[in-house]
């Protein structure tokens, strides 16, 4: 079981939001506009990037996010 954190850089390393999400879309919604968040996989008790699959469900869901987040 995969779960979904949305992420950013600082410049000494990765954070994550505090929370996940069972689906990619959902964690989406924690996503910053400024475009230097992104999401991660927390599985097994490691994080991960997203493989193909969910990579696919996050471009799906961004084209049917609204504008001005999707900005
Ligand atoms: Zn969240």
């Amino acid at each position: 079981m995969a779960y979904y954190v949305a992420c950013w850089t600082e410049d000494d390393g990765v954070y994550a939001r505090g929370h996940s999400h069972l689906v990619v879309r959902d964690a989406m919604n924690c996503l910053v506009r400024d475009g230097g968040s992104f999401i991660r996989a927390y599985d097994a008790g490691v994080f991960r990037s997203l493989t193909h699959r969910e990579l696919i469900d996050f471009l799906e869901a961004l084209q049917e996010m609204p504008l001005e987040l999707a900005q």
